[in-house]
């Protein structure tokens, strides 16, 4: 089913939703459905059900843990080179599969399908850079030569990992985990998001294909409350690397605090500025300007954790930057065709309150707004949001503190370099800003007091995967991508020699 008719008309054939599979030490496992709860999992654009998720229970949670436990010593000592081959492997299995991952990944997220072939590139991206990342890198072991005493470092995997991810862009994002993981030496049990399981059961037979050792990596399904808090706090797990809302990233460290030893990554949520200054509406640049200010409010239909949700634009220039960048949202984000539907019935509901509180506290709706209503109880026609702009939007309006997370950008004014910089700033959340400027000197200054682990300026989104991913403050804690990723995934240990 690598197009959407064949997709559609497998579903419609079948009449039946797919049913998702564990996959544990190599085999695909079917939950027993009277000792285990299916989650309706739905079509975003349909609202249909059109596959159904095990909840996997702390018992079957605790059986996969254990088999990648069992898997850890063979696989910790395999060569590089062999756990090298592995994943470009996979990376190649991936490459075949590109357009059937892509299609089934809009399926079940909702986003368009050009979006999701750029999520599925990226998937294999992150495998072929973790299986050459293990092959060259140089990790100088430092020697000190004091005292006497001969010292140096050794690094080693460290372990079983539970790999958590979310539902915005669930291959990309389960596959920036497991690949290091797996490169590191580390053997994992992953669990995506229960809305959005569909590329991670597909990820799973080319994890098969290629013929990877039983139990090095284990996907099990279902929700937060069973299946991830049973993984995340097994004694017997390691390390966490979770991606998620804040929220839930609040929970595992409460969970896990006792756990001392226990390797956490926590990459959370944002709320992201983009800052517009006057220069960067002069002629030549106005045009990128734009266009980089609208993609990072609605790419994804806003569902990326590094979307810039809060614009801030110089006051000489707002009125242009405003009239400007609405006809161009109107003319390039349309629902349907560049702009998909948000993930779930659930989600639709929370923005749809926020564009309530928008029109309660009076803020303009400068495009959009207007949510699709749904038939009565019934998911039926889907959960579609228009782009939508707000300019006069109350300075202590939870619009501008909370993550909203969709197709909704806040358009605000300041007056000089400091202002901007103190609004910016002014959340508790520290991921990605985009800061729009002409002037160099500004692009450092401003640049590095901005509050966030990741600054773009004059653009959006560009990913070099060796450089540190991660948030500041209510956005996480530890980085992650090349040696960042290492880290995470090895131990260290100094050996004192005697010279
Ligand atoms: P979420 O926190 O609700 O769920 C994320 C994952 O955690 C899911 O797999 C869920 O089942 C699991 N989970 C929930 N409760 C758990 C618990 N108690 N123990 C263990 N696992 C648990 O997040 P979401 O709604 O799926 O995703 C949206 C959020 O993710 C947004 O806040 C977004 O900003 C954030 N996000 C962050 C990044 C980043 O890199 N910083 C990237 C993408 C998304």
């Amino acid at each position: 089913c690598d197009t959407p008719e064949k997709a559609a008309s497998y579903l419609r054939s079948k009449g039946t939703p797919i049913y998702l599979q564990n996959y544990v030490s190599g085999a695909f496992i079917l939950s027993d459905k009277t000792s285990v709860p299916f989650l309706d999992s739905f079509e975003p654009k349909t609202g249909a059900v059109f596959a159904c998720v095990p909840c996997t229970q702390s018992q079957q949670v605790d059986a996969a843990i254990r088999t990648a436990k069992d898997a850890f010593p063979a696989w910790s000592k395999t060569t590089r080179a062999v756990r090298s081959g592995y994943l470009r492997r996979v990376s190649e299995l991936l490459q075949e599969s590109r357009e059937l991952f892509a299609v089934w990944e809009s399926i079940d997220q909702g986003k368009t399908l050009e979006r999701a072939r750029i999520e599925v590139d990226r998937a294999i991206a992150n495998f072929l850079y973790f299986s050459t990342y293990i092959l060259h890198e140089q990790t100088a072991a430092r020697m000190i030569d004091g005292g006497g005493v001969l010292t140096y470092e050794h690094r080693s995997p460290a372990g079983v990992f539970a790999l958590i991810s979310p539902w915005n862009m669930p291959l990309y994002l389960l596959t920036w985990k497991i690949a290091p993981c797996l490169a590191f030496g580390c053997t994992a049990v992953a669990k995506p998001s229960e809305v959005t399981s569909m590329s991670a059961y597909l990820l799973a037979a080319i994890f098969h294909r290629a013929s990877l050792p039983p139990g090095v990596i284990n996907i099990v399904f279902g929700d937060g409350p069973t299946t991830g808090a049973a993984l995340v706090s097994s004694p017997l797990i390691t390390g966490v690397s979770f991606t998620g809302g804040t929220q839930t990233g609040i929970a595992i460290r409460r969970a896990t605090a006792h756990q001392i030893g226990k390797h956490v990554s926590l990459e959370l949520g944002g709320k992201n500025p983009t800052l517009v200054f006057a220069d960067a509406l002069r002629q030549d640049d106005k045009e990128r300007t734009i266009r980089v200010a609208a993609s990072a409010a609605f790419e994804n239909q806003g569902e990326i954790c590094l979307c810039g949700s809060r614009i801030y634009v110089e006051e000489s220039v707002y009125e242009e930057f405003l009239t400007s960048f609405v006809k161009f949202v109107q003319d390039t984000y349309v629902l349907g065709k560049t702009v998909g539907a948000v993930v779930s019935r659930a989600h639709f509901d929370k923005v749809r309150g926020y564009l309530k509180l928008a029109e309660q506290e009076g803020a303009t709706f400068e495009l959009g707004g207007v949510p699709l209503e749904l038939d009565g109880q019934a998911n039926e026609r889907g959960y579609w949001i228009a782009p939508t702009v707000l300019a006069d939007v109350q300075p202590n309006s939870a619009l501008l503190r909370d993550e909203i997370f969709g197709p909704v950008v806040t358009v605000s004014k300041f007056k000089d370099e400091e202002e901007a910089v103190g609004l910016a700033n002014d959340s508790e959340f520290g991921l990605a800003a985009v800061l729009l400027t002409a002037d160099g000197a500004r692009m450092r200054r401003v640049g590095e007091q901005l509050e966030a682990g990741m600054v773009w300026v004059n653009g959006w989104l560009q990913r070099e995967l060796g450089t540190p991913f991660g948030g500041m403050k209510a956005s996480g804690t530890g980085r992650e991508g090349g040696e960042y990723s290492r880290d995470v995934f090895t131990v260290v240990r100094t050996i004192h020699l005697p010279s």
